[in-house]
């Protein structure tokens, strides 16, 4: 009886997540007003370095993203002035739940539902209430050399982002937080999850280029650009990225 209760319950507050998720991503997708983003740096290790590069974050440190954002949308004849504004919290002391390594697919419902409740508790910041969340978890290079893999919860607008701690990575750490921040608007990955290559035609910044490789850009939701079928490398900054058609159409750029 119990049991049954408390799938139920789960159910019920699986319901209500999902009906208010689909409302805020059809808001997000409409490209008519400014959607604002908030972003949270939160020092994932306790390095003086890591502490003295989010303590230099502010403002400035994330206007490329949403000048790109600009730029991108205007390409698609969306004139939506400011389609994005990034705002910077106070660092947060406290890290998301962390995500569930080879868990099952329950694993990962409650791992979302809890990171859900941190997030609600976690989101203070001045201004108008955001629409997107996203926690930036920076890690020291000489510590931690290769970073966790970052999540956009695409139903739930809330990004968990690893980045580096480094002035050196600053541009490159934009390009990973652009990636995940789309998830939050419903774009989905363009490459292969095994070999990280993108995947042609939706992966290529440019799928008409003859002959097709080396690509000059990446599609930013593919994340890399294909020097060669089985080629690629990241990007060194957003400037090097686009939004695809095939992620434009996912997100209400294109019909
Ligand atoms: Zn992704």
């Amino acid at each position: 009886m119990f049991r049954k209760f408390r799938i139920l319950l789960l159910l019920v507050v699986l319901a209500t997540v999902g009906l208010a998720s689909w409302r805020a991503s059809s808001r997000l997708t409409a490209w008519q007003h400014t959607v604002h983003v908030a972003l949270y740096p939160v020092a994932a290790d306790d390095s003086p370095e890591t502490q003295r590069y989010v303590a230099s974050l502010n403002q400035e440190s994330f206007e490329e993203i949403g000048e790109w954002v600009a730029a991108q949308v205007g390409r698609y004849g969306k004139t939506v002035l400011q389609p994005v504004v990034i705002r910077v919290a106070a660092p947060l002391r406290e890290l998301p739940p962390a995500i569930p390594v080879r868990g099952s697919g329950l694993d990962n419902i409650l791992w979302s539902l809890k990171l859900r409740w941190w997030a609600s508790q976690n989101d203070a910041i001045a201004g108008p209430k955001p629409m997107v969340r996203l926690y930036v978890l920076y890690h020291d290079p000489a510590r931690t050399p290769k970073v966790p893999h970052s999540t956009g919860l695409e139903r739930g607008q809330i990004g968990i982002i690893h980045a580096y701690a480094a002035r050196q990575q600053h541009r490159q750490n934009a390009v990973v937080i652009a990636h995940e921040m789309l998830h939050t608007f419903g774009a989905t990955d363009k490459y292969n999850l095994s070999t990280l290559q993108p995947i042609a035609p939706d992966g290529l910044a440019d799928p008409q280029r003859t002959p097709l490789y080396p690509q000059r850009q990446a599609e930013i939701m593919a994340g890399r650009i294909a020097l060669a079928v089985d080629r690629a490398e990241i990007p060194p900054r957003l400037a090097d990225t686009l939004i695809g058609s095939a992620t434009a159409r996912e997100i209400g750029l294109l019909n």
